[in-house]
C-alpha cells in the first residue's frame, strides 16, 4: 500500500515481524522494527521523505561513505507509559546535535520539520514495538551517510538520512571496570570528538579491546596532549563523586555534549547536590581514591542511562570503589529520577518529555 501523508510517502510492510520477536531476550541493537525512514539529499535539497519496510539498501561500492567516512548518527529512545502513551526525551537536543555533527563532517544539515515528522510518523506506525514497563524502550538511531559515487577525496553532493528503530530492554551490564587512558586518545583539540561521527567509534575499538584483554570493559579517555585530565568514556560522559560533591569535565571540541550529562547536572542542582563542571586531573581522582573520599564514578548516556563504575585502573594499579548501599548512591538516584520522567511517572518540571501523538 502506498499512501502519502504530509509529504511523507508511506509504503507499509505486508505483515509485521513482531510475533517472531522474543521481547524477553533482546540483545541490544540486534532486532529492528517493521519500518524505516529515509530521505535523500540530491541537487542541494532533502527530497523524497519515505517510510518503507525495514530492509537492505542498494549502494554503489564507490559511495563516498565507504572511502572517506562521511557518516554521523544519533541515539535516542522512545518510552511508553502505563496508559500506552509514547514519549521521547529531549529530542530537540538530538536534532540539534546531528546537525552540528553533520556540519563538522561537511554534510548538509537536515530540516527540523522533516526530522520530527519522519520520526513521529515512523514511531506511530511501529508503536506496538514500544513495550510498556520500566526499562523497556525503543532505541532510535537516526544517521546520515554520503551516497555520492566517486572515490575522489572531497565532500559528497548526495546523502541519505535514515531512521531505524530497535526495541531494547533495561540491560544490566553489571558494574563496569574502566581503564584510564595513558597512551591512546579518542579526540584532540580542533578535532571531531564533540561530533557523533562514525569514525570516532571505530577508532576506539582497538584500545578498548586491549583494556578488555586485561579484564576491563571500557576506557576513560584523557586529554590527548598530556593524558592528565579525565574526559569521557566511549559512548558516555563521566561523573565523579568526591565526598558528596559531583564533578564532570566541561564539554569542548573534544567531548560530546551528552543529553544525559546535562540532565544529570540539572537534576543534581535541583536536589541541592554540589556540582562542579571543570577540568578534573587524573591525580585528583587517584588521591581521592587513596584517601577514601572518592565515593562513586558513573557513566551517563542514553543507552544505559547511568552505568556505575566499580573500579578503575591507572598506571598498572587497580583502585576499587567503596561498596555503597543502593539507596545512598547518586547513580541510583539519577537513574531513578531520569526514568521516572522518561516513563511519565514523575512530574516533568523541566519540560523534557515530548509526547508522540
Ligand atoms: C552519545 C555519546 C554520549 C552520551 O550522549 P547522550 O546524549 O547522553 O546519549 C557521550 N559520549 C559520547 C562519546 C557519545 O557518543
Amino acid at each position: 500500500m502506498n499512501i502519502t501523508t504530509n509529504n511523507i510517502t508511506i509504503n507499509k510492510s505486508e505483515a509485521s515481524k513482531i510475533n517472531q520477536i522474543d521481547f524477553d531476550n533482546l540483545v541490544f541493537g540486534n532486532v529492528f522494527t517493521d519500518h524505516m525512514f529515509e530521505c535523500d539529499y540530491i541537487d542541494g535539497a532533502w527530497v523524497n521523505p519515505t517510510i518503507r519496510p525495514y530492509g537492505n539498501l542498494s549502494i554503489s561500492p564507490a559511495a563516498k561513505v565507504f572511502h572517506y567516512g562521511q557518516a554521523v548518527f544519533e541515539g535516542m529512545k522512545a518510552f511508553k507509559d502505563s496508559n500506552g502513551d509514547t514519549f521521547l526525551f529531549r529530542p530537540k537536543e538530538n536534532f540539534n546535535r546531528i546537525n552540528s555533527s553533520s556540519k563538522r563532517m561537511a554534510i548538509p544539515e537536515f530540516p527540523e520539520d522533516i526530522f520530527f515528522e519522519g520520526l513521529t510518523t515512523l514511531l506511530k506506525l511501529d508503536k506496538d514495538w514500544i513495550k510498556p514497563g520500566i526499562g523497556n524502550s525503543l532505541y532510535i538511531r537516526p544517521f546520515v551517510i554520503a551516497t555520492q559515487v566517486g572515490v575522489s577525496a572531497s565532500p559528497a553532493n548526495q546523502y541519505k538520512f535514515m531512521i531505524i528503530l530497535s526495541p531494547a530492554q533495561a540491560y544490566y551490564t553489571g558494574d563496569v571496570k574502566v581503564v584510564i587512558a595513558e597512551q591512546y586518545s579518542r579526540s584532540a583539540d580542533g578535532g571531531v570528538g564533540y561530533a557523533k561521527a562514525a569514525g570516532n567509534y571505530g577508532a576506539q575499538f582497538y584500545p578498548t579491546n586491549l583494556a578488555k584483554e586485561k579484564g576491563f570493559q571500557q576506557v576513560i579517555w584523557t586529554d590527548a596532549n598530556e593524558h592528565k585530565y579525565l574526559e569521557e568514556a566511549g559512548t558516555m560522559n563521566v561523573f565523579f563523586r568526591i565526598k558528596d560533591s559531583l564533578f564532570t569535565a566541561p564539554t569542548s571540541d573534544r567531548i560530546l555534549d551528552g543529553v544525559t550529562r546535562k540532565s544529570v547536572i540539572a537534576l543534581a542542582k535541583k536536589a541541592g547536590i554540589p556540582v562542579e563542571v571543570r577540568p578534573i586531573l587524573v591525580s585528583e581522582i587517584v588521591d581521592a581514591a587513596n584517601s577514601g573520599d572518592l565515593k562513586e564514578i558513573f557513566g551517563a548516556g542514553t543507552a544505559a542511562v547511568i552505568s556505575p563504575v566499580s573500579a578503575f585502573s591507572y598506571k598498572e594499579k587497580t583502585y576499587t570503589l567503596p561498596e555503597m548501599t543502593k539507596e545512598t548512591k547518586y547513580a541510583t538516584k539519577f537513574k531513578k529520577d531520569l526514568m521516572e520522567i522518561q516513563y511519565n511517572i514523575a512530574e516533568d518540571s523541566f519540560g523534557w518529555r515530548y509526547p508522540v501523538n
